[in-house]
């Protein structure tokens, strides 16, 4: 039996502890917690804690001492609330049985009877050097967490002060005394889950699966593995429990990507949220279970688990929270084994139209009569990850109608479209681009969607099937929307077949939307934005304009969301000219601003002073086509 707890005896500011009155065992305390007994334990919190008894059950199970500033239970009431901690894990029916407020004020009651001192973590500053080294897997599996060093002893707090022997277990384990003290379930798990991250939610999670359906993670498919011992690692229920969490909380975290990569000893996750990445925390432990994390992972994608060699692709289809979701996976082997990267598409949180997307008025105007000319080829520019496609889908939603048809060539279909022929591009058996807009157009289509223009053929055919009366939507990389022509000049397209065919180039970034919760109004300085922005503007609007801070509400980020800044450059006879004569991309975009465009950083400066967004976003967004 442990005998070596000392009695707290240096006191520093870590703690609000208070040295010791001398233990003194309440009257039920029971045989088997001599390692509590043994011990002088420290003091009880000073100020004496409220609590409402109902009169008939005070005299019976509480005697109240005075000298102590709180109240201890008889041996019956402690051996009624050891059951009812065992059995529910908390203290709410004991509460209830002695006509108490709250379990909190239960569990007051209890660890004042052990001589337990009960904590509240806001008074507390954490050490986190005693974390370092302290076995996540006792954390977890015992719902502990070691709060400080208070002089030779190392503070650990429970939520079951009936368990001590975790405690113990947890000084064996450190080599060092430890002394336990007791903390409201709630803030326990807060603290565990914010310094252990993702895998410390196992617990609430799972518990929170059988009691919410909400919250279940369910595989829209069924899942089969081929028996090996890979694939019994992986159904372990840890992995299983662990996999789903990582899913459940890049769903909760509107993340669009997770990505696992796998590094020399260990994994590192990181979740692109709002199109920034972002490292999550996870505990020390997960780096053991990196193959079987893989191979789950591989086998809810009904990918080859023995295959450790190639690049290999597939979906997984799951329901979290009731919300159905689509992952699509990547495994790329890596040279210390095999990273995943996962798209997630969250069906739920589709909509496509151009005035949901936050398309300013303006540009919604223009935009709408582009797309619904008879003819012509129309061009969203932009980088990977600007939303191109998602304002594509916006425009066939907005002009989708029983008297148009609408086929799209992709790669890859990201979603299903409703009522419209979507064609999945095959390389493998020679269905590009270029092949498939042939053959689409003997289905007589009116209106073309292909997914990329990124060679000669392919531009060579969306212009003659436009020239030939279709309307071809379509995506290009390019900077700004002027640039459209110059790349596909290089493509080798003629001049005048682009400027026979193009009828406009919306040219468009995201950016992040401030979190409304903790944005700051500021004054920036003059000499210190960049010199396109709109000061004057800005000082006669007289609204304050916004900086990232960061919040609960946006995970300490500072900005929720996203939203489109714009610029649409629309043909007209002087830019066909221009395109005709082969006229730089700075040519054409001074003779379009001229006639009106506004252009990307005009339209995310709008962002800024109408508090939507920062400066600073603005800049990371566009910095490629400016100055
Ligand atoms: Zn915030």
């Amino acid at each position: 039996m442990p005998t070596h707890l000392p009695q707290p005896t240096t006191h520093t500011n870590q703690t609000h502890w208070t040295p010791g009155i001398p233990f003194k065992a309440g009257p039920g305390l029971p045989a088997g917690h001599g390692a509590t007994a043994a011990v002088p334990a420290p003091a009880l919190a000073p100020s004496p804690p409220e609590v409402i008894f109902k009169p008939n059950l005070l005299s019976k199970l509480i005697n109240m001492e005075p000298t102590a500033g709180t109240f201890t239970l008889d041996a019956a009431a402690l051996q009624q609330a050891r059951a009812i901690q065992n059995r529910d894990g908390r203290l709410d029916r004991f509460a209830i049985e002695l006509g108490l407020n709250s379990a909190e004020e239960a569990l007051r009651a209890v660890s004042a009877t052990l001589g337990l001192q009960v904590v509240d973590p806001t008074s507390i500053t954490l050490d986190l050097n005693c974390l370092e080294g302290f076995p996540a897997k006792i954390i977890h599996r015992h719902t502990i967490f070691p709060l400080c060093v208070e002089g030779e002893s190392v503070l650990v707090a429970t939520a079951n002060p009936f368990d001590l022997q975790a405690i113990d277990a947890a000084g064996s384990a450190l080599g060092k005394p430890v002394t336990p003290v007791v903390m409201f379930p709630d803030e326990l798990a807060k603290l565990i889950k914010t310094h252990l991250g993702l895998g410390a939610e196992t617990v609430e999670g799972l518990i929170a699966l059988q009691t919410d359906q909400n919250g279940e993670v369910e595989m829209l498919e069924e899942v089969t593995d081929d028996g090996s011992e890979a694939a019994e690692a992986a159904k372990q229920a840890s992995v299983v429990r662990l996999v789903n969490e990582i899913l459940t909380e890049a769903v909760d975290a509107r993340a669009s990507d997770v990505h696992i990569e796998t590094h020399e000893g260990g994994i590192k996750l990181r979740y692109r949220i709002d199109g920034v990445l972002q490292k999550q925390p996870t505990p020390p432990e997960i780096d053991r279970f990196r193959n079987a994390i893989v191979s789950r992972l591989k086998i809810l994608a009904k990918l080859n688990i023995a295959e450790k060699r190639v690049p290999q692709d597939g979906r997984i289809k799951l329901r979290v929270s009731g919300r159905e979701v689509d992952v699509r996976v990547s495994v790329i082997p890596m040279l210390f084994g095999e990273s995943i990267v996962m798209r997630i598409l969250d069906k739920n949180k589709l909509e496509f139209s151009l005035r949901g997307i936050g398309m300013p008025e303006d540009i919604y105007r223009e935009f709408r009569q582009l797309i619904s000319l008879p003819h012509g080829i129309v061009l969203v520019t932009g980088p990977t990850g600007s939303g191109k496609t998602t304002t594509l889908y916006s425009a066939l939603a907005e002009i989708k109608s029983e008297d148009t048809k609408i086929i799209t060539t992709e790669d890859p279909i990201e979603y299903h479209l409703d009522g419209i022929n979507q064609i999945q591009v095959n390389h493998k058996v020679g269905l590009t681009f270029a092949a498939s807009l042939r053959s689409i157009l003997r289905h007589d289509p009116d209106v073309i969607l292909v997914g990329e223009i990124r060679d000669l053929e392919t531009a060579e055919n969306a212009t003659q099937a436009s020239l030939t009366g279709h309307m071809v939507f379509s995506t290009l990389h390019t900077n700004d929307a002027a640039g459209a022509f110059m790349r596909l000049g290089d493509m080798g397209v003629e001049p005048f077949l682009v400027s026979s065919t193009l009828e406009g180039v919306l040219a468009q970034r995201l950016v992040r939307v401030l979190c409304k919760e903790c944005r700051e109004p500021y004054v920036p300085v003059h000499d210190e934005i960049p010199e396109d922005f709109p000061w004057e503007q800005y000082q006669a609007g007289g609204q304050p304009i916004y900086r990232a801070a960061g919040c609960r509400a946006c995970r300490n980020v500072g900005y929720r969301g996203r939203v489109g800044i714009y610029e649409l450059l629309r043909v007209n006879d002087e830019i066909r000219r221009l395109a005709n004569e082969r006229a730089t991309t700075l040519e054409i975009q001074k003779a379009a601003t001229r006639l009106g465009m506004k252009t990307l950083r005009q339209s995310g400066w709008e962002r800024v002073l109408g508090g939507s967004t920062t400066i600073e976003e603005v800049i990371r967004v566009t910095k490629t086509d400016h100055g």
